[in-house]
């Protein structure tokens, strides 16, 4: 596989999964995702779909990943749900409501809402990693 053919799929140290959900909150999720990916080195987007359809290279990643973090935007966690029903358990879990984020139909990422949700799971995985 060339350099270009690299998915973001690939083994790596952290996985970061979301239930990418139709509402704010599963927008913020998704977002959060996103952010945590781009500002965290060794955490990288996966996708929670490739795992609900049991695609093996996907599986197989998940099984390599030093950690797994899920991102529920509510809390009928469809992301957390799907990872157990392919064997998996999130290392670090997050559920945007619980942050006091109120669920509403608007597909809209609210930029701080999905701040505070990246820096609490920041804390989290960079926390568990300066203890070792
Ligand atoms: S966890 Fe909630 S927001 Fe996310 S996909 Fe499921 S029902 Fe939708």
């Amino acid at each position: 596989m060339g350099e270009n053919e690299t998915c973001l799929c690939e083994p790596t140290d952290i996985l970061v999964y979301t239930c990418s959900g139709g509402s704010n909150v599963g927008q913020i999720a998704n977002q959060a995702a996103i952010n945590l990916s781009n500002d965290v080195q060794e955490a990288k987007f996966s996708c929670l779909a490739g795992i609900g359809g049991h695609r093996s290279g996907i599986i197989e990643s998940a099984k390599a990943a030093k950690k797994l973090v899920a991102i529920d935007g509510c809390p009928v966690q469809c992301a957390k749900k799907t990872l157990e029903h392919a064997g998996f358990g999130a290392d670090v879990y997050l559920v945007v409501t619980d942050l006091g984020i109120e669920k509403s139909p608007q597909l809209i990422a609210d930029e701080s809402d999905t701040e505070a949700v990246v820096e609490k799971l920041k804390k989290e995985i960079i926390g568990d990693e300066d203890q070792g």
